[in-house]
């Protein structure tokens, strides 16, 4: 195979968690009596660019069904996330009743919502039809379609280029991200500005977040290889934010590479994209080594996950998880975790109860349950929502339960 941005064939493996299945391919009680569809999931570094990134498997479109069931919506702190950044980036860059801003996986509308209600023009690209209605409930305009440089012109033709473009958690999960970036350069209009945020990898690595590795997320990125991948495609990097979400993510602000002189807060910018790519480069991430450990990080976490299963079922204790969410699957198909050791998975959203995770085929149930069942231990799987879900869960320490987290480490606590 080789590299997506760079075309360097790649043999320098990162992770191999052998074969899964997408992890958003939720069963239902019908399709739980039928096969499942298990593609590999490996992924490599390309020595060149260092864009980590999966190997190629089946298109997209299997991937992202119809029934896509990820609402953006249900996670609290997301949306407050996305509140702040609207607020603060209206005023930055002025935005006002003339303005048109533009996300891209826009989804459920979680954040056009607040750009909406600021008075401020808009609208949505998402592919998925079903977030898709729910955006339109809101108010909100959607194009229905992948994006791309054929969308981007189309746009453009019709007069619906952007002074802002938001890329929240999608960068990572196109196929052809050169196609994609170059589409955002040239939907900008000229003194237009783009930011995109995404898992960091530097994070990912020193994190152990190897459950972050799922089909439908094809690139890992540092901030190395964005640079690259966005000079080549008619953007320049112009300021960083480091954010906490996701575990540790990066919030890159762009513009286009053909606009010297740009009015968006420039040098200062300049020194905090200094920083990380220095601080990139002093972990090792333009160099091998710094990428052949993370096999091992994974196989230490899925071996203390079964262990502490295993202990569990052995003393007769009560557990279950929380947060039916893609690192999850990850986790638990890599650990071979089926319902016998872990009989149930809490989710808040309506569209995923009663059905069964993709893999483990563990069932999905409402927070009622948890009540009803008492259990001694709650593995908390989506680790990155811990503080959210340990509030929102407070009254489970009335019966002596306890959380447990598996990444970094095991963690039991109350
Ligand atoms: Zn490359």
């Amino acid at each position: 195979m080789k590299c997506r941005h760079c075309a360097q064939p790649l043999s320098l493996p990162f992770l191999d968690l052998g074969s899964a299945p997408p992890s958003n391919a939720y069963l239902n009680a019908t399709t739980l009596h039928a096969p499942e569809v298990w593609f590999p999931l490996r992924l490599l570094v390309c020595e060149r660019c260092w864009l980590v990134q999966t190997e190629d498997h089946a298109g997209r479109d299997a991937l992202f069904t119809q029934d896509y069931a990820y609402f953006s919506s249900f996670s609290a702190s997301w949306l407050e996330h996305a509140r702040n950044y609207v607020q603060r980036v209206a005023k930055q860059l002025a935005l006002d009743a003339g303005s048109c801003v533009v996300e891209i996986a826009a989804n459920d509308g979680y954040l056009l919502q607040y750009v909406q209600g600021a008075n401020i023009p808009c609208y949505g690209i998402e592919p998925t039809a079903s977030t898709a209605a729910a955006a339109r409930n809101k108010g909100l305009e959607i194009v229905e379609r992948f994006f791309g440089v054929a969308l981007a012109s189309e746009l453009v033709a019709n007069h619906r280029s952007a002074d802002l473009i938001i890329a929240n958690n999608v960068l990572a999960h196109v196929p052809d991200i050169n196609d994609f970036v170059a589409g955002v350069a040239q939907l900008l209009k000229p003194y237009g500005v783009a930011t995109f945020e995404f898992p960091h990898l530097l994070r990912m690595v020193n994190g152990c977040q190897f459950d972050t590795a799922y089909h439908e997320h094809y690139s890992y990125l540092s901030l190395t290889s964005v640079v690259s991948i966005f000079k080549a495609n008619g953007l320049q990097v112009t300021d960083v934010d480091e954010l906490s979400t996701h575990g540790g993510s990066l919030r890159v602000w762009a513009v286009r590479d053909d606009q010297q002189g740009h009015p968006h807060e420039k040098i200062e910018g300049a020194s905090r994209v200094r920083a990380i790519l220095e601080a990139e480069n002093s972990a090792g991430m333009r160099g091998a080594s710094f990428y052949r450990n993370f096999q091992a990080e994974a196989l230490r976490i899925k071996c203390e996950t079964l262990r502490f299963l295993l202990q569990c079922r052995e003393d007769v204790k009560k557990i279950g998880a929380y947060g039916a969410a893609a690192k999850g699957n990850t986790l638990l198909n890599f650990s071979g975790v089926r319902a016998d050791l872990l009989p149930w998975v809490v989710d808040k959203n309506p569209a995923k109860q009663n059905q069964f995770l993709p893999g483990s085929r563990i069932p999905i149930v409402d927070e009622a349950h948890l009540r009803r069942v008492q259990p001694d231990y709650v593995l908390i799987l989506p680790w990155n929502l811990r503080e959210e879900v340990t509030a929102q869960l407070a009254y489970i320490r009335d019966w002596g339960g306890k959380f447990v987290v598996a990444v970094p480490r095991l963690e039991v606590f109350s």
